[in-house]
C-alpha cells in the first residue's frame, strides 16, 4: 500500500487529504488479526501515550472525534445549562456544537488581526465592561446574570493566541479554559509544547482533513486529574463493573482500529507537520509581493502548525470569493474559502457578541489552497499560476 495519490491529469488537486504512508495498513491488520477491532485494544493506550508525549501534557484520553472531544471536556470543566462560554466568532460550528450540548451559551467574541484568534486586549475591555464578580467569587454577566463560566480560545489554522495575556485574563475572572487546539498539534508558543500554552484542557481532532488523522477521532490533553474525570465521563460513567454511573455520561470513545492508524500518524507527526510548513512556506513566497494577497498570520509569539495554508485575497466580497474559488475549481484546483462566522449561522445569531467587525471584514477574504502532506512540487506551482491567473483575470 502506498500513500501517494495516482497519477490523473484530470482529477482534482486535493485541498487536505490524509497521507497514508506509514504502518497504517499493518496496524490494522494487527486489529482484525487480534479481533480488537471496538474500544478496548493495545492501540487505545499507545496512541494515547503518543499523543500526550507530543503535546508535552501529563495525560491525554482519546475520543471519538474531536467535537465529542470538546462536548466532555466542557462538561468536566463545568459548564452547566445556561452559562456563558467565550469563543471566537471565527471558528469551526464544532467549537460552537460543544457549548451548545454542554448547556451553555456562546458569547461570541472579536479576533486579533496578528493571529485570527482571541484578541486579548479586546476580551479584558469586554469583560471589565460587562461582567461583575458577584458575592461568591462567581463572574456574571451584568444585563443578564448569568455566570461566565469558561473561554474556549481557537488556535486556528494552527496558531495560538497570546496565551499568557489570555490566561491571566481568564484568571482573574476564575474563568475555565478549554483549548480548541483541533489542528495545532506540533505548535509552540514561546517554545513550549501545546499542553504547555496555559489552558486546563486542550482538545485534538483526528479527523481526515487534519495533518494527522484517525480516520475520525479526537483526544483531550491535560493534567492527570482532569484527564480522569474526562475518560470516566466519556466511557458512561461507569463506577466498578456493574451497571452503576455515577453521571449522565457519554460513549465517546475511540476504537482500536482508529487508534491504529492515528498511532502509525504520530509515529511520523513531526515529518507531516514540516511538511505543512514547507507548503505554507513556498505558498508564501510565491505569493510575496504579488498586489492584492497577503500571506496567512505569523504571529512572534509562536511556532504555527500550519494545518491550512492559502493566502488573503484583499478586498474581496463573499460573492467574489465564490466566483473565485469556482474559477479555480474549473482549473482542476479544490480551493475554499473559509469559515462563516459563527454569529452570521441562522441557528446561532440570537447569542451574545461583542463587535465583530475584524472578523466580519476578514473571513470572505480568506482562501484556502491545497495544503496535503503529498502535494507535489509541481502541482503546487500549478495552484500558485492559477491563483496569479484569476487574479489578473479580475
Ligand atoms: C476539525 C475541527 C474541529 C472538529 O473536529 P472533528 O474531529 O471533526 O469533530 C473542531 N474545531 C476546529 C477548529 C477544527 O478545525
Amino acid at each position: 500500500m502506498s500513500g501517494s495519490p495516482i497519477p490523473d491529469a484530470t482529477a482534482m488537486i486535493p485541498l487536505a487529504i490524509p497521507n497514508l504512508a506509514g504502518r497504517e495498513a499493518e496496524y490494522l491488520q494487527e486489529c482484525v488479526a487480534t479481533t480488537f477491532v471496538s474500544t478496548v485494544g493495545p492501540f487505545v493506550g499507545r496512541f494515547e501515550a503518543a499523543v500526550a508525549a507530543a503535546a508535552g501534557a501529563e495525560a491525554a484520553v482519546s475520543t471519538s472525534a474531536g467535537t465529542t472531544a470538546i462536548h466532555a471536556a466542557l462538561v468536566a470543566l463545568g459548564v452547566e445549562r445556561d452559562d456563558l462560554v467565550i469563543v471566537p466568532a471565527l471558528t469551526f460550528i464544532a467549537t460552537v456544537s460543544g457549548i451548545h450540548w454542554a448547556g451553555g451559551r456562546p458569547w461570541f467574541a472579536e479576533s486579533a488581526p496578528e493571529s485570527w484568534t482571541l484578541d486579548p486586549g479586546r476580551i479584558e475591555t469586554l469583560l471589565a465592561r460587562e461582567v461583575v464578580m458577584d458575592g461568591t467569587g462567581v463572574a456574571r454577566h451584568r444585563a443578564t446574570g448569568l455566570r461566565v463560566k469558561a473561554m474556549v480560545p481557537v488556535y486556528t489554522l494552527g496558531n495560538p493566541p497570546d496565551m499568557d495575556r489570555l490566561v491571566e485574563v481568564a484568571r482573574r475572572y476564575g474563568l475555565s479554559i478549554l483549548a480548541d487546539a483541533a489542528a495545532a498539534l506540533g505548535a509552540t508558543y514561546r517554545g513550549r509544547p501545546l499542553g504547555e500554552f496555559g489552558a486546563d484542557l486542550s482538545i485534538i481532532s483526528f479527523n481526515g482533513n487534519k495533518t494527522v488523522t484517525a480516520g475520525g477521532g479526537g483526544a483531550v490533553v491535560g493534567k492527570a486529574e482532569l484527564i480522569d474525570r474526562v475518560r470516566h465521563l466519556v466511557t458512561t460513567a461507569r463506577v466498578g463493573s456493574d451497571y452503576l454511573h455515577d453521571a449522565v455520561g457519554f460513549n465517546y470513545r475511540i476504537t482500536n482500529i482508529q487508534a491504529a492508524v492515528g498511532l502509525a500518524q504520530m509515529e511520523r507527526l513531526d515529518a507531516l507537520v514540516e511538511r505543512k510548513r514547507e507548503i505554507r512556506r513556498r505558498y508564501d513566497d510565491a505569493f510575496e509581493g504579488v498586489p492584492g494577497l497577503r500571506p496567512f498570520p505569523s504571529p512572534e509569539w509562536g511556532r504555527s502548525a500550519d494545518w491550512f495554508s492559502g493566502v488573503v485575497v484583499e478586498g474581496m466580497t463573499e460573492p467574489g470569493m465564490k466566483r473565485f474559488v469556482a474559477g479555480l475549481r474549473k482549473r482542476r484546483i479544490d480551493a475554499r474559502p473559509f469559515w462563516i462566522p459563527m454569529h452570521l449561522q441562522p441557528p446561532l445569531q440570537h447569542h451574545l457578541a461583542d463587535d465583530l467587525t475584524f472578523t466580519e471584514g476578514l473571513w470572505h477574504q480568506v482562501l484556502t489552497l491545497p495544503c496535503s502532506t503529498s502535494l507535489t512540487h509541481a502541482d503546487q506551482d500549478h495552484v500558485v499560476a492559477a491563483v496569479r491567473a484569476q487574479l489578473a483575470a479580475g
